[in-house]
């Protein structure tokens, strides 16, 4: 049997996230963007209202659901707001990988602290010239007695200017290629590290990108989240299982974006009369707002799928890429199709479709391009 219908709970989850998107955090979302500020005080509601730890363990703090019913929020916030969505989005990363990779002792002592929103880490593993292919990173980690030494830089770290910690991925055994790369924390404060923010940013400007710089780091072996040996890829392996979300939550969140554009458009489709008649009423209009429907519905689909297989325990790799490639992309021509509905007015910043237009193009790049989940669904038609 299948079943494509939401429970009650989370009918009532996502209806309660629906009121605070639309009642809070609508109002000030032009401003964050206006004024490149992170929305600090929406953060601090959301860990107030237990936001942060949808899908952590009961055990550590959080609230034990699973992924579907996580998404189904941040969908609605998205909606309103990016910036505000990816502060719920990034606790489904470095959180979850800690929770799914990192040793006993730093789950207990970190999980909490990410929950209450005492501490924030950030994802350090892109850099200058390994984007795309993450296997190519230079950054190192040698074994020094107790510590770890980290040399190397990381470029478009978000959150890097503000995080109190840095899951950084680095090669421990630079010589064995994937299998020799870990991850490690680096605190804020370690001598030796500085953070650089990034400027003139395109869109989501309430978050921020930074350039990181490690300068004989040194890092407490009990820091390490995943070890890299060169006997086995295993923990490496390990920390991308959790990007299986974090790609189908880019495609959640195009998703919201989408949907956000398309509730204006049809608002104003219903009341903007050219010719004697309303937009609503043209029929050229009228099936661009139906194709936009169509690729709405089957975002939807292809996105809340891939995250029930992934919350049932059989994750479908390719699904998650056919997820984010198609919510993204689509979300990207939805917002300049909705753009297109309100004319000149749509064209300024003082309606919303600007900023969105803007914030939708970062969902096809971060996370794995467009063209490399592509590459992926490649491989699985033709596998090697
Ligand atoms: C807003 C934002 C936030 C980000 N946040 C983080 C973060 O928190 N942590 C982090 O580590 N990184 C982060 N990134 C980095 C992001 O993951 C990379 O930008 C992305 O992986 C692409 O790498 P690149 O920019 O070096 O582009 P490149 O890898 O140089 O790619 C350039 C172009 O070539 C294409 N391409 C590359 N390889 C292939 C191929 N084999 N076949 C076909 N086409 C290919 C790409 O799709 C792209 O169009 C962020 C990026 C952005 C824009």
């Amino acid at each position: 049997m299948m079943d494509f219908e939401l429970t009650e709970q989370q009918i009532a989850l996502r209806d309660a996230a629906r009121t605070l998107a639309n009642d809070v955090f609508r109002d000030k979302a032009a401003q964050w963007d206006r004024e490149e500020a992170f929305p600090e005080e929406n953060k601090k509601l959301l860990c107030e209202l237990g936001y942060l730890g949808l899908s952590i363990d009961e055990r550590y703090g959080g609230s034990g659901l699973g992924l579907v019913d996580t998404y189904l929020v941040i969908e609605e916030i998205a909606k309103v707001d990016l910036a505000t969505a990816l502060i719920v989005h990034e606790q489904n990363v470095s959180p979850r990988i800690i929770a799914t990779c990192a040793p006993a002792a730093l789950r207990e002592k970190l999980l909490p602290q990410f929950i209450s929103g005492e501490k924030e880490c950030s994802i350090a593993w892109s850099e200058p010239e390994a984007g795309s292919d993450g296997t190519a990173i230079t950054t190192t980690a040698v074994l020094d007695g107790d510590h770890y030494v980290v040399n190397g830089q990381k470029v478009f770290t978000t959150y890097g200017d503000r995080a109190d910690l840095h899951l950084v991925y680095a090669r421990f055994e630079p010589a064995k290629g994937a299998k020799g790369i870990g991850t490690l924390l680096v605190e804020k404060d370690a001598p030796g590290f500085r953070a650089h923010k990034i400027q003139y940013k395109m869109g989501v400007r309430g978050a921020s990108e930074c350039e990181l710089f490690f300068d004989n780091v040194r890092v407490p072996k009990e820091h390490v989240v995943t070890q890299g040996t060169a006997e086995s890829s295993k923990g490496f392996v390990q920390t991308l299982s959790v990007y299986n979300a974090t790609r189908v939550g880019m495609g959640v969140m195009a998703l919201g974006v989408a949907e956000g554009a398309f509730e204006m458009a049809r608002d104003y489709m219903l009341v903007r009369k050219q010719f004697g008649q309303r937009l609503a009423d043209m029929q050229g209009l009228r099936w661009m707002m139906a194709d936009m429907w169509i690729q709405i519905e089957a975002a939807r689909g292809l996105c809340y799928r891939a995250l029930a297989a992934i919350d049932a325990g059989h994750a479908d790799p390719c699904l998650s890429s056919v997820a984010k490639v198609y919510a993204t992309e689509m979300a990207q021509q939805a917002v300049i199709n909705c753009q297109q509905m309100f004319g000149g007015y749509g064209y300024f910043g003082l309606l919303p479709l600007e900023r969105m237009f803007r914030d939708a193009r970062m969902l096809t790049i971060t996370g794995g391009t467009t063209q490399t989940q592509k590459n992926a669904i490649a491989n699985h038609i033709f596998p090697r």
